[in-house]
């Protein structure tokens, strides 16, 4: 991954927040790509660490640390990482865990300490937390700690939002990381129909939606509505500020978990056009 090319848009954003200082006590990433959710929360761990300029070959002490797993700082939390000795669960993220975080925060630190919340498979490889290996208890004993201190940064991975509980949700900044094997910036399908959809006018939207669904006589509705994410990423790598667009996307997004969930496609492209064509 690389993350200013692959993530424009949440580069620009943790950038300018990591330089005002502004970055959330709270991230909750979402996505399907776990491991470029996993090595965002990374970068942005070192990015708030780096003791020169944050460049990607920086060499020094924080920075190599981190590229080798073995910050002091920066903690992955997982059933499987960073257990107390007398935990014996096994299988979720543990009030024990909750508390090992606590305590550490109670000591003062030099560094800007990052948590990064998640699961592993059974190869170890980086999966999303959800409500069976991060319950109910655990996500409570939490919440109570993530809002404290300053130089904290708690970061989730998930595959969707609802997968913690709403308290932690509705305290966190959630941002939706686009898989990267899902896009090519290939809108052809959608050119002329949605493109330039902010010019079109409101009462146009279901006329829209009609002409989107007429693509399906070609096209698979999951083309379809790939094609208008990757226009919407599109638009997103030359306008990486535009907070609107980040929000579009999580549109689509539900467009595509609505499409799995086997919901009629013609309330699928009205639903987006509603909420896109204002
Ligand atoms: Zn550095």
């Amino acid at each position: 991954m690389h993350f200013s090319n692959d993530f424009p848009f949440l580069y620009d954003y943790f950038n300018s927040a990591i330089k005002k200082g502004t970055v959330p006590n709270s991230i909750l990433f979402f996505g399907k790509d776990f491991n470029a959710q996993y090595e965002i929360a990374l970068e942005i761990a070192r990015r708030l660490n780096c003791k020169t300029d944050g460049s990607e070959n920086c060499e020094c002490l924080n920075c190599k640390w981190i590229k080798e797993g073995t910050h002091p700082a920066i903690l992955t939390i997982s059933r499987k990482d960073n257990k107390p000795a007398d935990d014996e669960s096994k299988t979720v993220i543990s009030v024990k865990q909750a508390n090992l975080i606590k305590s550490n925060l109670s000591t003062t630190s030099e560094f800007h300490r990052v948590f990064i919340l998640c699961d592993r498979d059974n190869d170890g490889n980086i999966a999303p937390v959800n409500r069976l290996n991060f319950q109910e208890e655990a996500s409570n004993a939490l919440l109570k700690i993530t809002e404290e201190g300053k130089n904290v940064t708690f970061i989730f991975i998930t595959e969707n939002k609802e997968d913690v509980l709403q308290t932690i949700l509705s305290r966190s900044q959630a941002f939706f990381v686009p898989s990267k094997s899902d896009y090519d910036y290939n809108f052809s399908i959608i050119d002329g129909v949605f493109t330039n959809y902010r010019n079109i006018l409101r009462a146009d939207a279901f006329d829209t939606a009609e002409q989107l669904q007429n693509l399906s006589q070609k096209h698979s509705d999951l083309e379809i509505i790939n094609s208008i994410q990757n226009y919407i990423l599109f638009c997103l790598k030359s306008n990486p500020n535009d907070r609107t667009y980040i929000k579009d996307l999580e549109v689509t997004e539900d467009a595509k978990n609505q499409l799995r969930l086997g919901i009629n496609s013609a309330g699928i492209y009205e639903n987006i056009c509603l909420k896109l064509i204002k």
